[in-house]
């Protein structure tokens, strides 16, 4: 049986299915935002909160380009 949430399968940029809530799929749809499944949802946050640190810090990501 379903549950009164529909799940949609939809792909994330990095090619994997992942299940979604309908309504969720529709609210991205919306907001221009596009699918992401949860390991690459993880990896993004981590990846604002690093360059929000880096933000705290006074250093920006260029200057983090010329340090590598
Ligand atoms: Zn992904």
């Amino acid at each position: 049986m379903f549950g009164p949430y529909p799940k949609n399968k939809a792909l994330c940029i990095c090619g994997a299915l992942t299940d979604l809530d309908v309504e969720v799929v529709k609210r991205k749809a919306d907001l221009g935002k596009r699918v992401e499944c949860a390991r690459c949802r993880n990896k993004r946050i981590a990846q604002e909160h690093e360059s929000l640190e880096r933000h705290f810090l006074g250093i920006t990501d260029e200057e983090i380009d010329e340090m590598q």
